[in-house]
């Protein structure tokens, strides 16, 4: 490629939403441009490093014996409906309808999908197992998009799910997707621990997260310095010693004659679409009362919100001094932070190990799970975590528990007969008797893996790029001021050497000034740069520099050619 020829457009300054150091290169070096909340463009830049990344994806899943297939982003209500998941999803659910009225969803995922596929092609336990997989576009309507793809609305994901007759027939194809997980993000060039994870209301026994350890990601995950045992803290059975133990705090009070609100009203008062308004909460803010929403799904833990039944019909009203109390919240530190305006506090019915009325309230940085509303208030502040479980012996007993950040990129789950009961998708046995399937799923977040990666190789002048996701190998910077024939026929040349080693070149002939040339191959990440320079031309040589290296080295294009 002939940067003269390509879109490249890197940029000085970027908007204050871009918090992480990830969001923020990915726009300076032109990766993505954002269209709306959670939409992003891939510029033709930053396309080249996505398609890197689903590139390992694919080859891996292929290597592990799952098919590729296509399944559509828009989605029948009455797929939905079978499972129950139409309604249970919650807000994250973006529903549609078409001229006809006909309704439809846009895939957060595609269990449903899939398994109306697998229950027409698949009759046979000779056909078992399978494993089907896709890279395919998702949408989730977040709470709170952020950080650029990390967390968008949109977002590329591999999806894949296996069918099989009998347990030890599905245990071995999560630990074939598993292995898989491990290789891909290996060969990513990523820093990753796979952890325990929460299965949720799925049920079923087995669930890992594969956690790109991060300072900056949202998950806490905690680990032993003995042995091999890892999981995300919100996986609470494992650290149910450390998580259960009770902080001391008031209980709320709760006012006799709440003043309900209907979802219109807190739909109209919240500006927020009335389907992601499930009940109402009123609470008395720093402005007044307010009225909270509490929504199906959370912006930290939608897994466990999940898996608790239905609201009480209740209506709790509360002053922010009593929350503050309940919670152990610093006083002010419930306000609207990072959070729609006039949400001062984000109730969700989430840590369903403690049980019914739970409450959190986010800060930046601060996430309280597991206070409960009416009893004794329990604290998991990610902070707190950090405290109380660090130090503890791990469960296994070897070793004693650290705390760590991750960013998810990765999720496998042993969905066991959950889908394929609800939706009757059977096959017959050696027997000629009708079977209901089991059922796993594996997810990455292929467009978050671009982020996590940023997040842990930059430096002050950008991107460093592990070499497989690179979006060239090499850089070769032509400086020819004077537009001498000799330094353009050498830069062509090596340009032409090189790719026609097979290694992946761009040449830069913009005719940039050094510095600027320089500063932009360093923003985006090329891990190796050539320069082509008239001095240099002269002297028969080249300068070459790796971009984790300090140093610029002078080398003859033979020696150059040796180290691709
Ligand atoms: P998170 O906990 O970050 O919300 P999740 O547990 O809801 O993720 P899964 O349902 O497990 O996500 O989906 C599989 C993978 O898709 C995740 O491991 C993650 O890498 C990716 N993913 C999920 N939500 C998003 C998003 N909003 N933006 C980008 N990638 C996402
Ligand atoms: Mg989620
Ligand atoms: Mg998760
Ligand atoms: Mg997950």
């Amino acid at each position: 490629m002939r940067l003269s020829q390509f879109h490249l457009a890197t940029v000085k300054e970027v908007p204050a939403e871009a918090e992480l150091v990830s969001h923020k290169l990915m726009l300076r070096a032109g990766m993505i441009r954002k269209l709306a909340a959670g939409l992003y463009t891939w510029t033709p830049l930053g396309l080249r490093v996505l398609r890197k990344v689903e590139a390992v994806v694919r080859e891996e899943m292929d290597r592990a014996g799952a098919i590729e297939m296509l399944m559509p982003t828009v989605q029948p209500r009455e797929l939905w409906e079978e499972t129950g998941r139409w309604e249970k999803f919650g807000g994250q659910l973006l529903k549609i309808a078409d001229r006809k009225a006909q309704e439809f969803c846009y895939a957060p995922t595609a269990e449903e999908v899939i398994t109306d596929f697998a229950r027409q092609e698949l009759k046979s336990y000779k056909q078992l197992p399978v494993n089907f997989y896709q890279i395919q576009t998702k949408f989730r309507d977040e709470i709170r998009p952020r950080f650029g793809v990390m967390r968008a609305r949109e977002f590329l994901m591999k999806d894949a799910y296996s069918f099989h007759l009998g347990q030890d027939s599905l245990a071995q194809t999560y630990q074939a997707m598993y292995d898989a997980y491990g290789r891909i993000f290996t060969r990513l060039g990523l820093t990753f621990r796979a952890v325990q994870a929460d299965t949720g209301a799925i049920g079923g026994n087995a669930s890992h997260e594969f956690q790109v350890i991060a300072e900056s990601g949202e998950d806490v995950i905690a680990f032993s310095d003995g042995s091999d045992y890892a999981a995300n803290v919100e996986k609470a059975e494992a650290l149910a010693p450390a998580v259960a133990r009770p902080t001391p705090s008031a209980s709320l009070s709760r006012i006799d004659t709440p003043k309900q609100k209907t979802i219109d009203e807190v739909s109209a008062f919240l500006k927020v679409p009335a389907t992601q308004c499930v009940k109402t909460l009123i609470v008395k803010g720093r402005e007044g009362l307010v009225a909270l929403c509490l929504r199906g799904d959370h912006a930290f833990n939608e897994v466990k919100a999940n898996k608790l039944p239905e609201l009480p019909d209740d209506i709790v009203m509360a002053s922010e001094e009593e929350i503050v109390a309940a919670i152990g919240a610093k006083p002010g530190s419930i306000g609207p932070v990072g959070l729609p305006e006039s949400i001062p506090l984000i109730v969700d019915r989430s840590a369903a190990v403690l049980a019914d009325f739970v409450c959190g309230g986010n800060t930046d940085d601060t996430h309280y799970t597991g206070a409960n509303w009416e009893r004794d208030a329990r604290i998991t502040r990610v902070e707190d975590i950090r405290q109380v479980v660090a130090g503890d012996p791990s469960p296994d007993g070897l070793g004693t528990l650290r705390i760590a950040r991750g960013i998810e990129v990765g999720h496998v789950f042993q969905l066991g007969s959950k889908y394929a009961e609800a939706m009757d998708a059977t096959v017959l046995d050696d027997q000629g008797k009708a079977q209901v399937m089991l059922m796993g799923c594996y997810g990455i977040g292929v467009s978050r893996i671009v982020a996590a990666a940023i997040e842990q190789r930059h430096d002050d002048a950008g991107i460093l790029w592990p070499e497989p996701m690179a979006p060239w190998r090499v850089a070769v910077c032509m400086i020819n001021p004077k537009g001498q024939a000799e330094v353009t026929a050498a830069a062509e040349s090596l340009y032409s050497e090189l790719a026609a080693r097979g290694v992946e070149v761009v040449l830069d002939d913009r005719g940039l000034r050094p510095g600027a040339m320089f500063a932009d191959m360093e923003l985006i990440g090329i891990p190796h740069r050539v320069v082509v320079s008239e001095r240099g031309v002269a002297a028969g040589t080249l300068e070459y520099r790796a971009r984790d290296a300090a140093e610029s080295r002078q080398v003859t294009v033979d020696e150059l050619l040796r180290l691709f």
